[in-house]
């Protein structure tokens, strides 16, 4: 028998994990609609659903408001009336929801499972280490006393543990999305000489060299190496530190995919998001977050060609509901489905709901209040930036 490897987001939170009770499985459609309805009309404006766009059908029908990260972490203090916010996502988008609601509110993720393999990628004690390192090669220097300025500037992708988070904004850091990267790295450069990017490589690549940064300028930190794997010369060339992190799912698309869909249909327009490795990036038409991609689909003439490269319920969403007289195809032809967003259930959401109006709050997300005050200076500044 083979043993499941823990990741570090399953060994700290499915021990909190209430699992769903057997009397929730195998509902018929038909009797989650109706309880969920029920719930919802007992708990009023108490509540908020959020949705990401991630998430499957049936779930995302019943989201209050729809969006990516940026987005919905902006609907939190869009409303303080709601005692409940359940948030349809994973977890560090629940995380960044709790940091940023009021003390009378709880944030709830449906399944704790729910984690994202990115976000796990960049671990608390592996940050230490970096930075510690990098004090080791000179790197940090001192921070300008007169300017502010800094010589390593921490941004971190909005995919990360609030710890992260938390680390970030107490060296004068950072959060970022994929829909204000550009932003925030032009925020922060104007306070640093160099950045260090984590999670996600791909995004920080993409973002800066469509900046005009070129390839040469940035280096990959690697944290399961000593001094991630460079020279103190090379990390004091770069004037861009990306961790050696990625997403999953934007990953599996390809050059390939793209010249296949190019071959087949003429005229195609190739859209991509941020997260993509950079040859995919670069043999695309365009690059940008969710509501970016969404945006982009809607504003064209009817019977536009699409091929889009991102999670496969946002791109069959865009081809069947919000723009059927668009054609619209998946880069990878399989479809690349972000299997921890899928986690989340109606089952599950109709569980928790059924719950609070039974005065019982299944699967709260709280963070802990020793990284509660930096996480939300590294969200505030996020959301000053566009
Ligand atoms: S799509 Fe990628 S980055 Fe987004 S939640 Fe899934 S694994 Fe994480």
């Amino acid at each position: 028998m083979q043993l499941k490897v823990l990741t570090e987001y399953e060994k700290a939170h499915l021990s909190d994990r209430q699992p769903l009770p057997d009397r929730y499985v195998g509902l018929a459609d038909a009797e989650m609609d109706a309880r969920i309805a029920r719930a919802r009309a007992t708990l009023g404006r108490r509540l908020v659903i959020l949705g990401h766009h991630y998430q499957r059908d049936e779930v995302i029908k019943y989201a209050d408001y729809t969006g990516d990260s940026y987005k919905l972490s902006q609907q939190v203090s869009a409303h303080p009336d709601a005692e409940f916010i359940i948030f349809c996502g994973v977890h560090f988008m629940a995380e960044s929801a709790d940091v940023l609601s009021a003390p009378h509110q709880q944030v709830i993720l449906p399944d704790l499972a729910a984690g994202c393999s990115m976000s796990d990628m960049a671990e608390p004690g592996q940050l230490e280490i970096c930075w510690r390192e990098l004090e080791q090669m000179g790197v940090l220097g001192a921070t300008d006393a007169a300017t502010g300025t800094r010589a390593v500037v921490p941004v971190t992708y909005i995919n990360s543990a609030a710890a992260i988070k938390a680390f970030c904004g107490e060296r004068g850091g950072i959060v970022c999305t994929s829909s204000n990267a550009a932003a925030t790295l032009t925020w922060a450069w104007q306070r640093g000489e160099k950045i260090l990017f984590l999670p996600d490589q791909n995004l920080g690549r993409n973002t800066a060299y469509a900046m005009g940064i070129p390839l040469e300028r940035m280096v990959v930190w690697d944290p399961n190496d000593v001094d991630g794997g460079l020279t103190a010369d090379a990390v004091q060339a770069a004037r861009l530190i990306l961790w050696k992190g990625h997403c999953s799912v934007h990953t599996r698309f390809t050059v390939r995919q793209i010249e296949n869909l190019r071959a087949q249909h003429p005229g195609i327009r190739i859209i991509v998001h941020p997260e993509v490795p950079w040859d995919v990036a670069q043999a695309a038409d365009e690059s940008g977050s969710t509501e970016f991609i969404i945006g982009r689909v809607t504003a064209s003439p009817p019977g536009s060609i699409w091929g889009v490269g991102t999670e496969i319920h946002l791109v069959n969403r865009l081809a069947e509901q919000v723009h059927p007289d668009r054609i619209v195809h998946s880069l990878d032809q399989f479809g690349c489905l972000c299997s921890t967003m899928f986690r989340v259930s109606p089952n599950h959401l109709l569980w928790i709901l059924e719950g609070l109006v039974a005065g019982e709050v299944h699967n709260r997300i709280i963070v802990p209040d020793a990284q509660k005050h930096w996480t939300k200076v590294a969200l505030d500044r996020m959301l000053t930036v566009r």
